[in-house]
């Protein structure tokens, strides 16, 4: 697909030319988003939302007006707009622009991978726990998970992954920061685990929480594509870059896997109003640095706080933690839900964590008040 044929265009030239009966139906049926924590009313002012690990700050005043501007276009479809977020995307990352696929969040392009690179009879490897999405629409393409759990200190077993591949492997899924324990794998351990896949599976290198990441072991695996063609990233506007209700996301691939993820792309799966934001904030240098200090600062924080206190906590490199609640944290949840404070949801492999998402100073303080309220530290000491 070339970069001049807008992805719209390009779909209505496959179903014109294949028929929509060419797909198969395991592809066409679309599964439900990843279940999220039991549903509170977050849009009221009230609660205190700490589940998502989205960003808690506003838009900027920059994101603002660039809302405004995508307002006057709202009335038609977003091809333009499209194509300026595919280049300046490919632009900040160093590729072509047919290296980069635009998604309806980062889900989006998971879901893309699984209905690409899973067809019948292939499996997929994932870490246990690890983000749902992947294996969960796995389901729909009916391919078997196998999954590893992770090492002693809650990080990618890439070892045991990397032995857990054979010829049917479909897919890999590798979320690095991982999701719910904020660990990482370094740069050099997944570009040697990547040579030891089989090249006929592709890695799916899930980088939602990249941009929170301090660690000078940590190195992005969009810079291996090029050494490694089946390794493919996701990226997502909805952490840092605070867009999480605009559904902005977008994927790195070779050019083969592109087009084979864009094949399963519906049509202007994106919208106006986000494109324009995300553009706002490439353009914006000062963006993701003062984000990362705002909520890395208040993540030390609290981090301090549990160390004074005496809890076990998972050392993390995103905007959440996963806190040792020393007991089965169900009925932990349901009395933070009580008190109008949104957590994460239980992890069934970590059931005596609670993971909690970073937020402004003030919801991370009420957060830690309620945490002594509900699970005293003695009782966990
Ligand atoms: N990947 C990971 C690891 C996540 O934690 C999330 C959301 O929480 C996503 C992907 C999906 O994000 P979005 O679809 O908003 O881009």
């Amino acid at each position: 697909m070339s970069s001049e044929i807008s992805r719209r265009k390009f779909a209505g030239f496959v179903g014109a030319t294949l028929g929509a009966s060419a797909f198969p139906s395991w592809l066409r049926a679309v599964p439900r988003a990843v279940p999220r924590t039991a549903a509170a009313p977050a849009a009221s002012t009230d609660w205190i939302r700490l589940s998502s690990n989205e960003n808690p700050y506003p838009l900027s005043a920059r994101a603002l007006e660039a809302l405004n501007r995508a307002s006057r276009a709202a009335s038609r479809y977003p091809d333009e707009v499209e194509d300026e977020a595919r280049a300046a995307i490919a632009k900040s990352h160093g590729v072509p622009v047919e290296q980069v696929v635009l998604g309806c969040g980062s889900s989006d392009i998971l879901h893309m991978a699984d209905a690409a690179f899973l067809p019948p009879g292939k499996t997929v490897v994932a870490a246990e726990p690890t983000f749902e999405a992947v294996l969960l629409h796995a389901r729909v393409t009916n391919s078997e998970a196998v999954k590893v759990p992770l090492t002693s200190d809650h990080r990618h077993d890439l070892d045991r992954m990397a032995a857990a591949c054979d010829a049917r492997t479909g897919l890999v899924y590798v979320c690095n920061p991982n999701n719910p324990t904020g660990t990482i794998v370094g740069g050099d351990e997944l570009e040697a685990f990547f040579g030891r896949v089989p090249s006929s599976a592709v890695v799916l290198v899930d980088e939602a929480y990249h941009h929170f990441v301090e660690n000078p072991r940590y190195r992005t695996a969009a810079g291996m594509i090029e050494r490694f063609p089946n390794v493919v990233v996701a990226r997502t506007f909805s952490k840092i870059y605070g867009m999480a209700g605009m559904r902005l996301g977008y994927g790195l691939a070779s050019r083969a896997n592109a087009e084979a993820l864009s094949r399963q792309a519906s049509w202007n799966n994106t919208n106006t109003a986000g494109l324009h934001i995300a553009l706002a904030g490439l353009a914006d240098p000062g963006l993701v640095p003062a984000q990362r200090r705002l909520l890395n600062d208040t993540r030390r924080w609290l981090c301090g706080e549990l160390d004074r206190d005496g809890r076990g906590y998972i050392p993390s490199e995103t905007n959440f933690v996963m806190i040792d609640v020393g007991r089965d944290v169900s009925p932990v949840i349901l009395a933070f839900r009580e008190k109008k404070i949104q957590v994460g949801r239980k992890f069934p492999s970590l059931s005596n964590w609670l993971r909690v998402s970073i937020g402004t100073r003030e919801e991370t303080t009420a957060f830690l008040a309620a945490l002594r309220d509900i699970v005293p530290a003695r009782a966990v000491a």
